[in-house]
C-alpha cells in the first residue's frame, strides 16, 4: 500500500510517500523557520502564505525522489489539527484536490498521533502497547498508547507545553528562534546544578507545569541583570533543562511503573532534546524499562509521520470525504 501524505500544520510544508505504513520512499520537509525567525516566532499569516508557494514544488519532489507518479498512490493522509488554521487549511485543500482527482481513498490525521507514529518509522518491531511521552512546541502529555490509534491520556501540562518552555527561555535571554536547540546546545556548556531552580511534580500526579519555572527564571535573569551581576547563560540554560528533564523523566517512568509496561517513547520535537534522551535511558535501564526515540529528522514536524499514522487509520477503515475541515484544537483520540 502507497500513501501520499501531506503536513502543513505549522511551518513545516512536507510531503512524504510510505511503502506499508512504515517504509519511507521520500520524506520532503520546507521549512520555514529562516522566515519567522526575525519575529521570533511563527507568523500564522506568512506561514499560510508560504506553504501555497511551496506545496507543489515539495509534491513534486517527493514523488520525484520516490520515484513514483501519483497513479501509484493508494490513498492520500493528511494533518486537519491541530495547528494553525490557515495552514492547516492549505494542505488539507490540496490533499481533498488530490484525493477528488485521483479517486483516492482520503485519510485525516491528528498532528499530535502522527509525532507518536514516529516511533514506528524509526522502530520497525515496536507494536503498542506502550507509553509515550509527546514534548512537542504546543503540547505536553503523557499517553497510554493502547493499540494503534487508540489512546489514553494519562496526564497533560496545565500551562506551558515544554517547547514553548525552551523557546521562551531562550527568547528571555535573546538567544535566538527556535530556542529548543540553542539551550540544549549551550546546556552542554553549562553546569546543570548552578542554580536551583523549581520543579513542579504536582502532587505526583502524571499532570505538568511548566509556568511556573518560566517565572523562576525571568526572576532569576531580571534579579542579576538589577544587581548588575554576570549571568552565565550556559548555567542557566543547563539548570533550566535540567528541571524540565527531571520532571519529564521521572513521571514518564512513574507511569510505565504504575501501569505495568516496558517500554516508553518519546515524542515531538522536544524529544530532540539530548538531556532528556540521556536522562530517560539513564532510569529506563535502571527499572528495566526500554526507552525509544526517532531520529531527530522524525522527531520535528515532517509528512512521513502523518502517513505512519494515516496508513493505520486507513488499513482500520477510517475515510473521510469533502467535508473534512481543519480542526485547530484537535485533541489526541478525538475523532
Ligand atoms: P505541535 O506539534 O505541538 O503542534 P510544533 O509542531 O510547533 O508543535 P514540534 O515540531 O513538535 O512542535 O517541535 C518544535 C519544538 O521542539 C520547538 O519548541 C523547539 O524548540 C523544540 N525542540 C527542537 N529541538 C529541541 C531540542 N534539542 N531541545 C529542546 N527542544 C527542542
Ligand atoms: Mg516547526
Ligand atoms: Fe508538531
Amino acid at each position: 500500500i502507497i500513501t501520499l501524505a501531506v503536513e502543513s500544520s505549522c511551518d513545516e510544508t512536507s510531503v512524504a510517500i510510505l511503502k506499508n505504513g512504515r517504509e519511507v520512499l521520500s520524506n520532503i520537509i520546507n521549512t520555514q523557520v529562516d522566515l519567522h525567525k526575525k519575529f521570533g516566532g511563527v507568523v500564522p499569516e506568512v506561514a499560510s502564505r508560504k506553504h501555497i508557494e511551496n506545496i507543489d514544488v515539495v509534491l513534486q519532489e517527493a514523488l520525484d525522489k520516490a520515484n513514483i507518479t501519483l497513479n501509484d498512490v493508494d490513498h492520500i493522509a493528511v494533518t486537519y489539527g491541530p495547528g494553525l488554521v490557515g495552514a492547516l487549511l492549505v494542505g488539507l485543500s490540496h490533499a481533498k484536490a488530490l484525493a477528488f482527482t485521483l479517486n483516492k481513498p482520503l485519510v485525516g490525521v491528528n498532528h499530535i498521533e502522527g509525532h507518536v507514529s514516529a516511533n514506528y518509522i524509526e522502530h520497525k518491531d515496536l507494536k503498542p502497547p506502550f507509553i509515550t511521552l509527546i514534548v512537542s512546541g504546543g503540547h505536553t502529555h503523557l499517553v497510554e498508547v493502547k493499540d494503534y490509534g487508540e489512546y489514553e491520556i494519562l496526564g497533560r501540562t496545565r500551562d506551558d507545553a515544554s517547547g514553548e518552555a525552551f523557546d521562551k527561555i531562550a527568547r528571555s535571554m535573546g538567544l535566538g528562534y527556535p530556542g529548543g536547540p540553542i539551550v540544549d546546545r549551550l546546556a552542554k556548556e553549562g553546569n546543570k546544578n548552578a542554580i536551583d531552580f523549581p520543579r513542579a511534580y504536582l502532587d505526583e500526579g502524571y499532570d505538568f507545569s511548566f509556568s511556573g519555572l518560566k517565572s523562576a527564571v525571568l526572576n532569576y535573569l531580571n534579579a542579576k541583570k538589577m544587581k548588575n551581576e554576570e549571568i552565565v547563560v550556559e548555567d542557566v540554560c543547563a539548570s533550566f533543562q535540567e528541571a524540565v528533564v527531571e520532571v519529564l523523566s521521572k513521571k514518564a517512568i512513574k507511569a510505565a511503573k504504575e501501569k505495568g509496561y516496558n517500554t516508553i517513547t518519546l515524542a515531538g520535537g522536544v524529544a530532540c532534546n539530548s538531556a532528556l534522551r540521556d536522562k530517560l535511558t539513564e532510569l529506563g535501564k535502571q527499572n528495566n524499562i526500554d526507552i525509544k526515540y526517532p531520529s531527530p529528522v522524525l522527531c520535528t514536524d515532517n509528512a512521513a509521520m502523518i502517513g505512519c499514522a494515516g496508513y493505520y487509520s486507513y488499513i482500520n477503515g477510517r475515510r473521510d470525504d469533502m467535508s473534512l475541515n481543519a480542526v485547530p484544537n484537535l485533541r489526541i483520540g478525538q475523532k
